[in-house]
């Protein structure tokens, strides 16, 4: 295969992948795990995922953003081995993570954007440099607080912090 192949390839894998992952309700279902098993992938045990999903970044629907990391990690990894430009398909993977992070979130309500403006309304400069500290430590693919500073890696979604 030459490398327009390869990267095509890999490509549909990535989008195959994140089809299905869509169709699951939030934490995945059996036909996840069997896409995973196929994969070679360990998912999160049980209370692991019931956890991310608990405390998690929030997720209305699909399966759950580590475990759909760890899918595309593994199934682009024999076409991008292949490849001279490397990097072109693990840089697809993290556009394809950050995208889906945006379709499975919960939907933003009116009374939550009420509430929002006036939770900001009563923000002080004192508190929204606060704000800005915190922000800081929030994964920038997932938006989850950076709580574990032992690894380099998201908790939650496997982003290189
Ligand atoms: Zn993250």
């Amino acid at each position: 295969m030459d490398e327009a192949a390869l990267l095509t390839k890999g490509r549909q894998a990535i989008a195959a992948i994140v089809e299905a992952a869509l169709r699951c309700p939030a934490g995945g279902d059996g036909s996840w795990d069997a896409l995973l098993a196929e994969l070679g992938v360990s998912g999160l045990a049980a209370p692991e995922r019931a956890r991310h999903l608990r405390e998690g970044p929030g997720q209305s629907r699909g399966a759950l953003l580590l475990e759909l990391r760890w899918a595309l990690d593994a199934a682009i990894a024999p076409f991008s081995q292949a490849m001279d430009d490397s990097w072109r398909l693990p840089n697809e993977v993290e556009q394809a993570v950050r995208d889906y992070v945006g379709a499975v979130k919960p939907k933003v309500t009116t009374s939550s954007i009420f509430a929002n403006a006036l939770a900001s309304a009563a923000t002080s400069p004192s508190r929204m440099t606060g704000a800005a500290d915190a922000a800081a430590q929030r994964c920038g693919c997932c938006g989850a607080p950076r709580s574990d500073r032992s690894s380099d890696l998201c908790r939650y979604c496997g982003e290189r912090l």
